[in-house]
């Protein structure tokens, strides 16, 4: 079997995997990218159109990652010629004390104020009367951030490419690497036909992450979800909302939990996103998951589209799911590190990491090359 060499093999051209192959052509080095599907592909965790651009952490750490990640989608935007994280506004509101995977209202507002960005606090009034909320409790409270909003994700995967491919990053597409055998002077990748050897391995395997590490004996402690994602017609062309989050105590069957955007500022459209953030019906394999949405969280979605948005035709269109690992421990956010053992492989894995692709990518290719990154972000390690 012939040994293909190069300087840094990167395991999975989803978001993150991209941005680490561009960092690390940016850094000098040979880079050959394995990916298990086609490129660009929708099984993964970087599908669909849209995702949520947030300042507001509960914990500020995450907080000023994002702030720090803001130069960085400069550059990607100047590269695209094109806007990739629109300010549309972020809204986040419900009962105030309610803690989930996704933080705090509270929590959020002392960090927002520890870090000094800007809010104005809300009333269940206000947000009803401004934003064309309906129903709901006069308890509920909330904030609205203008600086957060939504992020283009088929043109953040498109520049990447482009870039990984200008700088001559190569690509395996439909390879899966099924083991890495790490020793003191690189890796050897096994992949179904082929076997590679490189210097470094960067392991960006989003939900398909445990089975490439359990050999090495280490731990990917996560849930793995496919979470149903929706949209709704918006019926006033004159109206639009910013991105919004409403946190509420969980019922007995589900998080109730629920998220969404206004219309696609890239895109002309009179869709929008609602979707429920369930964290129930965990399964225990990313290669089986069925991308297809579940009908009891669509219709628990239309239940609170009909009862809270008024300005949106309660019927789902282009219902469909995306496969997430999260970490068991909510307060971990995701992966990042190199696993004990396996000095010459790079992880990260698992979270809600959209908004810090091309600073999480930058940050693995550091370890690689420099054996730090200026990002403090050791408590994310194995
Ligand atoms: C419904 C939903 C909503 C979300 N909302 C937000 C949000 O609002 N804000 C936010 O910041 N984030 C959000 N996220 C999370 C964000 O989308 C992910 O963190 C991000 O897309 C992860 O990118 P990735 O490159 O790590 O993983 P992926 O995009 O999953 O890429 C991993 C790649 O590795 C490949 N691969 C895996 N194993 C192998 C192997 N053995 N061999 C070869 N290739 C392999 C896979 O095929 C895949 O292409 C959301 C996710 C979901 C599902």
């Amino acid at each position: 079997m012939p040994t293909h060499h190069h300087d840094v093999i990167v395991v999975g051209g989803g978001a993150i995997g991209l941005a680490a192959a561009v960092a690390a052509a940016r850094r000098g080095l040979g880079v050959l990218v394995l990916e298990q599907f086609a490129l660009l592909h929708e099984r993964g965790s970087s599908s669909g159109a849209e995702r949520q651009w947030r300042l507001q952490y509960s914990q500020e750490d995450l907080a000023r990652l994002t702030v720090a990640a803001l130069p960085m989608w400069a550059e990607l935007e100047e590269a695209a010629g094109r806007r990739l994280v629109h300010r549309t506004g972020s809204l986040w509101f419900g009962d105030t004390t309610t803690a989930t995977n996704e933080g705090q209202v509270t929590a959020a507002v002392d960090v927002l104020d520890r870090v000094g960005l800007p809010y104005e606090w809300l009333s269940a009034r206000q947000i009803e009367d401004r934003y064309r909320f309906a129903g709901l409790p006069s308890s509920y409270e909330g904030f609205i951030q203008p600086d957060g909003g939504m992020v283009d994700v088929r043109a953040t995967l498109w520049v990447l490419h482009e870039q990984a491919r200008a700088l001559g990053v190569e690509f395996r597409d439909h390879t899966r690497v099924h083991e890495l055998e790490p020793d003191d002077d690189g890796v050897t990748v096994h992949t179904g036909h082929d076997r590679h050897r490189a210097g470094h391995v960067v392991v960006t395997a989003g939900a398909f992450t445990g089975p490439l590490l359990e050999p090495l004996g280490v731990r990917f402690d996560v849930e793995l979800y496919e979470m149903t994602t929706t949209y709704f017609r918006a019926l006033d062309p004159g109206f639009d909302y910013p991105t919004w989050f409403a946190f509420q105590p969980p019922t007995e069957d589900d998080t109730n939990l629920f998220y969404g955007f206004g219309r696609l500022p890239w895109a002309a459209g009179d869709l929008v996103r609602v979707s429920p953030d369930f964290e129930v019906g965990e399964f225990h394999d990313a290669y089986e998951a069925g991308y297809t949405a579940n009908p009891v969280h669509l219709s628990r979605t239309a239940e609170y589209v009909a009862a809270h948005l008024p300005s949106l035709d309660p019927t789902p269109v282009r219902p469909g799911s995306c496969l997430i690992a999260l970490p068991k421990d909510p307060d971990r956010q995701f992966y990042f590190g190199r696993p004990p053992g396996a000095e010459r492989v790079v992880v990260h894995g698992a979270g809600w990491a959209f908004k810090y692709v091309p600073l999480l990518g930058r940050a693995c290719v550091d370890l690689v090359v420099d054996g730090r990154t200026e990002h403090d972000l050791s408590r994310f390690a194995f």
